[in-house]
């Protein structure tokens, strides 16, 4: 039998949880997801880092706004803290003098601290590394289980129709109709929401709209021990100036990357361990560890469109395609104020007023500007 409902949305990341969730206050709502488990993809292979002074403008926007909900969600959405506070500590080598500039430029919470002090903060530090520390107090460590699950919870509690093992096979247009077919049903809406991360080009395709020209990339992230610091969990997260590194203590272990951003097509993505080998070396030459077990990694795709901030909105050409895609790596610490501005456009309602203040232009998401 063909069920139909207002939105169906492809993909049961945060990106697609959190919007329907939204949609399904005032709309019937499906979510078909082509994984057993909601959140298998990028979504479960953050580094579950808020760090709202980090990415393209629009994100600022979102992230910003966002930070209300992380800190005090509404009741009944989650029963720990979403947020808890873990400042960043940016180090500058002296090769990369110029980078350092961008973070007094761009952020209110930044400050510079004198690199004496740097230790205190992360007593590892190599002596020489640094010539310049900054820090930035707005940050912390997102619970993103709790965050995906919390959304899906509300999702389900205003009526919302959740299938996972449910990939969309075609998506055809009938009179003023989408259909999507899974191999287990057919369902038919006016409002396709295309929330597939790396494989939203994919999904453009299937129903014959144009791409905008996504590029997933590969981001590889390995876990090591930390013998010997009693404390390491309150360290805080560090990178580079250059973002050529970083790393964070994590679930009892610290976490490392290279940063890298290898550009693949989308698929079940695996950790690089020439980029893993980079990330520890580059670990150890700014730190005094010495680093010779890597308990495990893992690696997840971080999608961008070509400019670098996410696409949002109707497909200027394509009735009923909505685009929700292009959050590359800052889709959990923007998802509660981008979902909320996502859901009003596609139920042409206002515009939530603080994203708006926040700064968000909306020339800057709108899909229309690949289109031109
Ligand atoms: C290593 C790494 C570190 C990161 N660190 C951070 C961080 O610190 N902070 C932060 O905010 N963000 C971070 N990110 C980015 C963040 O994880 C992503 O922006 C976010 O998870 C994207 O969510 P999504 O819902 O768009 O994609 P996904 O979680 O990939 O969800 C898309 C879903 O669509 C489904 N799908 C695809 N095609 C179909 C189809 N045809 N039919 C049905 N379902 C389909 C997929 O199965 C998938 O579940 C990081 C990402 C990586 C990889």
């Amino acid at each position: 039998m063909t069920k139909q409902f207002d939105f169906i949305v492809i993909g049961a990341g945060i990106a697609g949880a959190s919007v329907a969730a939204h949609l399904a206050e005032q709309a019937t709502v499906a979510i078909v997801e082509m994984e057993e488990r909601p959140g298998y993809h990028t979504t479960g292979r953050s580094a579950a880092a808020y760090e709202p002074n980090y990415g393209p403008k629009p994100i600022l926007a979102f992230a910003r706004a966002s930070g209300a909900f992380f800190n005090a969600p509404p009741s009944g959405f989650a029963d720990a803290p979403l947020l808890t506070k873990r400042i960043s500590l940016m180090l500058v080598p002296a090769s990369q003098g110029d980078n350092a500039e961008m973070f007094l430029s761009d952020a209110s919470s930044v400050e510079e601290i004198l690199t004496n002090d740097i230790k205190k903060l992360w007593p590892i530090l190599r002596d020489g590394y640094a010539k310049r520390g900054f820090v930035d107090h707005s940050t912390g460590d997102l619970d993103v289980d709790l965050i995906h699950r919390g959304y899906l919870k509300l999702f389900k509690a205003r009526g919302g129709t959740l299938l996972l093992n449910a990939p969309a096979q075609t998506i055809s247009r009938h009179g003023s109709l989408w259909r999507v077919q899974t191999p287990q049903s057919e369902l038919t809406t006016k409002n396709i929401v295309n929330a597939a991360g790396a494989w939203g080009d994919h999904v453009a395709k299937l129903a014959g709209v144009k791409p905008v020209g996504l590029i997933p990339k590969r981001r590889s992230i390995g876990v090591i021990p930390i013998d010997g610091y009693a404390d390491f969990m309150a360290w805080p997260f560090v990178v580079d100036a250059a973002e050529t590194w970083y790393c964070k203590p994590q679930s009892g272990k610290m976490i490392v990357s290279s940063a890298d951003e290898t550009p693949v097509e989308p698929h079940d993505a695996y950790a690089d361990d020439m980029a893993i080998a980079t990330g520890i070396e580059r670990l150890m030459e700014a730190s005094t560890l010495e680093i010779n077990r890597l308990e495990h990694s893992w690696g997840g795709l971080r999608t961008f469109s070509p400019d670098g901030s996410p696409a949002i909105g109707f497909d200027p050409h394509t009735e009923g395609f909505f685009w929700l895609v292009g959050q590359g790596g800052y889709g959990i610490l923007s998802a509660p104020a981008l979902s909320r501005t996502a859901a009003a456009m596609a139920m042409h309602k206002p515009l939530p007023e603080d994203v708006l203040e926040a700064g968000l232009n909306m020339a800057d998401i709108l899909p229309d500007r690949f289109y031109t």
